[in-house]
């Protein structure tokens, strides 16, 4: 049996709702891109949502909001996707890494604390798997010493930390709609904030720093006549990506649960294991369980993280990690950043593996994964 790391949740609703933009004509950014911010900054509670092409686009214009500068730092956390140290770079400004809690893979605050210095503008934290960064203290880190929170909420939609919507938390907050993600639409991503002239900025931002929107220049009442205010990006979303968005959102309860129930399920599965170790999840937080982490007690076992990967493979079951560290590749060993700095992103990295976990996953699926999984732990006691 063959259990593919991830399956979209596509229906024939995304299906009708992108041929019925093909069918009326309209393409790019339109109506439906301006619903879709709609019903997006309704479901979070946001007062604004910004659509755009990706996940890292809505992190690039955060960032331009502001005002980073050469020579700046970000504060991100070690082990997180290239994407949020990538848009530091954009600017030359450089992204500070901070080591992550074992427990949660979450950045760590008391690590936070050691990386401010006098260059320090913004935090990034990360929520990883879904799981929301311990906002309470980053905020209050941030508000004493002016800086800005800027979230990388790519995995996290829908999240909770005591009882706050993911959206309605930080300075700015960056969804991705990536493929593998909750809501997904292909590409795409949303901004949403709080603050107006933010949300003008990346609406201008986000189509060569044109003031009016072309759907308003193309439509009945609109005119020729636009004036640029920046040299912007071609970070549009369009309208057959907004379509698919719009459905997706309307269902994000029913594919949430089916994420939960799935997640329940191996956690009792495997934890009478001790050579398993579960993710925490803290209880003041809910998680979107975009990903499903398993961390292997490698000690307890006689294989290594990467053989059980192949293990699991052989008998078709789909794994990922998340994530290689930074400091890993070659691009940011040339920025100076040395594996000795993060003991704990080390620890993890060594042991992890994000099991699938997607919304249709059947029964037989997840009972394959499970057999696949204690099984080879049985095989591999030491
Ligand atoms: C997916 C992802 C992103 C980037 O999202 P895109 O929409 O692919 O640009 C950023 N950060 C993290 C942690 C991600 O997993």
């Amino acid at each position: 049996m063959q259990v593919p790391f991830h399956r979209p949740y596509i229906t024939e609703d995304e299906i009708n709702a992108v041929a019925d933009s093909m069918r009326k004509g309209w393409l790019t950014m339109g109506e439906k891109t301006h619903d879709f911010e709609k019903r997006f900054r309704e479901y979070v509670g946001s007062a604004h949502a910004v659509a755009v092409n990706s996940g890292t686009a809505a992190m690039h214009l955060a960032l331009h909001c502001i005002g980073l500068k050469p020579g700046d730092e970000v504060i991100i956390p070690a082990m997180t996707f290239t994407a949020t140290a990538e848009v530091i770079r954009y600017f030359n400004a450089v992204p500070m890494l901070a080591d992550i809690d074992p427990d949660t893979h979450l950045i760590s605050t008391a690590e936070i604390e050691k990386k401010i210095t006098a260059k320090t503008r913004a935090i990034m934290p990360v929520h990883y798997a879904g799981q929301p960064a311990d906002m309470g203290p980053i905020l209050e880190t941030a508000r004493a010493r002016g800086l800005h929170v800027i979230e990388d909420a790519a995995h996290s939609l829908p999240a909770t930390y005591r009882g706050k919507q993911v959206g309605t938390i930080g300075d700015i907050t960056c969804f991705s709609f990536y493929a593998t993600k909750t809501v997904c639409t292909g590409e795409g991503g949303m901004a949403v904030t709080g603050n107006s002239a933010w949300a003008d900025m990346m609406r201008t931002l986000r189509l060569h720093g044109i003031s009016k929107d072309a759907w308003n220049r193309y439509s009945a009442s609109g005119t020729w006549v636009y004036d640029v205010e920046y040299a912007g990006y071609k970070y549009n979303t369009t309208d057959l990506n907004a379509a698919m968005g719009i459905e997706q959102l309307k269902k994000i309860g029913h594919m949430q649960a089916m994420r939960e129930k799935i997640a329940e399920k191996y956690n009792s599965a495997f934890k009478d294991y001790e050579e398993l170790i579960l993710y925490r999840v803290m209880d003041d937080r809910t998680t979107s369980w975009h990903l499903y982490p398993l961390k292997l007690n490698t000690e307890m076992l006689s294989c290594t993280r990467d053989e059980f990967i192949e293990s699991l493979k052989e008998q078709g079951v789909g794994t990922s990690v998340h994530f290689i560290p930074l400091y890993r590749f070659t691009y940011y060993r040339g920025l100076g950043y040395s594996a000795d700095d993060y003991p704990r992103s080390e620890w993890v990295f060594a042991r992890s593996l994000s099991l699938p976990i997607f919304p249709g996953m059947t029964e037989e699926e997840s009972d394959h994964v499970i057999e696949c999984v204690t099984g080879l732990v049985k095989k591999n006691r030491r």
